[in-house]
This record gives structure tokens, sequence and C-alpha cells, in this order.
């Protein structure tokens, strides 16, 4: 089943404890098709600048990820800079230049219309807008934001949510969102406004998810010994997720639950390596063994 996500690809400047990299790839549709093309065909829709090395994105292509959608305009590379804390729980940004990113305004190609999943990564409300009204009719939609379009776009945001069927969004901006400190009273509020699905990402903590019924499940972060890099973990569990759901064809429950699993097995691996240097050259062995740790890890008797 195609997969389309829409989104940011970026060179990033990241400075973390265990080192730095500059100008290297990155950007949320980077890291969700990095993680989504190991389970599914994705479709990209992007914009470089022409300073844009498309070298870069040989491995997406090798997995047979749909390049199509990824419009080269003159110009500078959407560039972002970040550096970590100590505990790498926390980071500041150093600085955001949209470059060609500013005028984004994405088309869907013809041959992507039909594309049954759709993740529309971080980007402004009225484009993830946009772009649902461009898909023929999707079977599942997912959506990530921030706090930046929850203070300034509640609005098109709460438009663009009523028509979701996923949202994936971290701890604090999913209080912020439903103007709630209680997470689980939040979730409740954030269902009446479209999503059936919540997924809440917690960092070293885990992901919860919240079905319609207020039925919960929750996948621990793998514990891992050496944690080099953060960025992107969520835009790589975000493609986990959705690569697993679009290859197993269901949206069920037990599935979601799954996909929840894979979301972080390949989020556990973002983090191990800067840029998207782990997601390159996975073996299926490395993800099923991970998936499997998972498994176990929450596994007991109840007698
Ligand atoms: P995360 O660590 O999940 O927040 O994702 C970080 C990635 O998002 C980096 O690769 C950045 O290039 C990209 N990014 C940072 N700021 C923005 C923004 N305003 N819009 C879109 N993508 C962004």
């Amino acid at each position: 089943m195609s997969l389309l996500v829409v989104g940011s690809l970026a060179l990033d400047t990241v400075k973390t404890p265990f080192g730095e990299v500059e100008d290297a790839l990155g950007g949320a549709a980077v890291y969700f098709a990095a993680a989504a093309s190991y389970f599914s065909l994705v479709n990209l829709v992007g914009v470089v600048g022409d300073d844009f090395d498309d070298g870069l994105l040989q491995f997406l292509k090798q997995r047979n990820t749909d390049l199509r959608g990824v419009e080269k305009r003159n110009g500078k590379t959407f560039r972002w800079g970040g550096v970590y804390h100590s505990d790498l729980n926390s980071r500041d940004t150093t600085f955001t230049h949209l470059n060609v990113f500013e005028s984004f305004q994405p088309k869907i190609p013809d041959e992507y219309r039909d594309s049954e999943y759709l993740f529309l990564a971080n980007i402004g409300p009225e484009l993830q807008l946009d772009v649902f009204n461009q898909i023929d009719k999707p079977k599942l939609v997912a959506l990530d934001t921030m706090n930046y379009w929850i203070d300034g776009s509640l609005n098109a945001l709460q438009e663009v949510l009523a028509k979701v069927d996923v949202l994936i969004i971290n701890d604090s901006e999913a209080k912020q969102l439903a103007g709630e400190s209680n997470l689980v009273t939040g979730a409740r509020k954030i269902h009446q406004m479209g999503p059936k699905v919540l997924i809440i990402k917690k960092g070293e903590h885990g992901a919860l998810m919240v079905f319609e019924d207020m039925s919960f499940f929750h996948a621990p972060a793998y514990p891992l010994e050496v944690i080099n890099d953060p960025t992107g973990a969520g835009d790589t569990f975000a493609g986990g997720f959705m690569g697993y759901l679009a290859s197993s064809g269901s949206i069920s429950n037990d599935s979601f639950k799954r996909a929840l699993i894979y979301g972080s097995t390949m989020a556990s691996f973002c983090v191990e390596q800067f840029s998207v240097q782990r997601l390159v050259d996975l073996s299926e062995t490395e993800i099923r063994d991970r998936f499997n740790a998972f498994w176990s890890m929450t596994q007991f008797e109840r007698a």
C-alpha cells in the first residue's frame, strides 16, 4: 500500500555532548521516510535548494522511495541547528534558516493522489489542510505538529485535526493543545477535536497511545547504553508506525499496537548515531530482534 509523507528536508548542524555534525542530512520527512521505507513504498514530497547533493537521498532510492515529489528550487536548502543539554532531554535551537522551505507550497504529483496512507509532518496547518485536500480518499491520515502552530495557528490546526485519524504529538504539546495539565483529561479533549487515536511521545519514557474509547497502550523507550543524537527520533517513530500500518493493510487496534512498537524500535536505532546514519542500512534481522526485545521487555505472567 502506498504511503505519502509531506514535510521538511534539511541540512542540520547538531551538537550533543558526544559529538557534532554540520550540514548533515535531516528534516522531518527524511527521518520519516528513512524508517518507513523498511516497511512500505514511500512517496516523498518536499523541497530542497540547488545546493543540495542528491546523492544524500540515494539510500532512500535504493529502498524504492519515490522522490519525484522532491522539488529542487533556486536558493538554499532549509537549515536547522540545535545544541543538546548534557542529559539529551532538552535542546536549544541555535538557528532556523527556512530558505526555500519558506515559500513551500506542496504540490502533490498526480501519481501520488491515490496514496492510501498519509503522514502530514510538522508544517503549517494551512499547508497540511491543502495537502489533505489534494489526496483522493486516504484510508488513514496521521499528523504531527508543534507548539509554534498551537500558539499561532490554532484555528487552522483545529480545522485540519477534525479530518485526521491519528495525532502524534509530544507530551507538553498535548497538554498545551488540550489546555489541560492532566494528560488523560487532555487526551479526552483531543479526541473531541477529531483524531480517533492519539499518540503522546514522552522521549526517554516511551510513548502512550490513547484510543477513542479511552483505552491505553504504552511502549517504553528501548534502554540504550549509547545515545549520540536524539534529533529526528519523533519523525523516525512516526515512520516506523505508519510504515508498518501501510505494510499490514490493517487499521485494527492490534495493528496500531504492533505499529507503536515498530515506531519505538525504529526511533531507538535513530538516536544511536548522528543524522540518519543508523537508518541507512539496517538489516531485517536487526529490526526483528529489537522488535522482539520490546515484546519480551513488556511480557509478564499474571499468576
Ligand atoms: P525532532 O528531533 O523530531 O524535533 O526533528 C528534528 C528535525 O526537524 C530536524 O532534522 C530539523 O531539520 C527538522 N526541523 C526543525 N525545525 C523545523 C521546522 N520549523 N519545520 C520543519 N522541520 C523542522
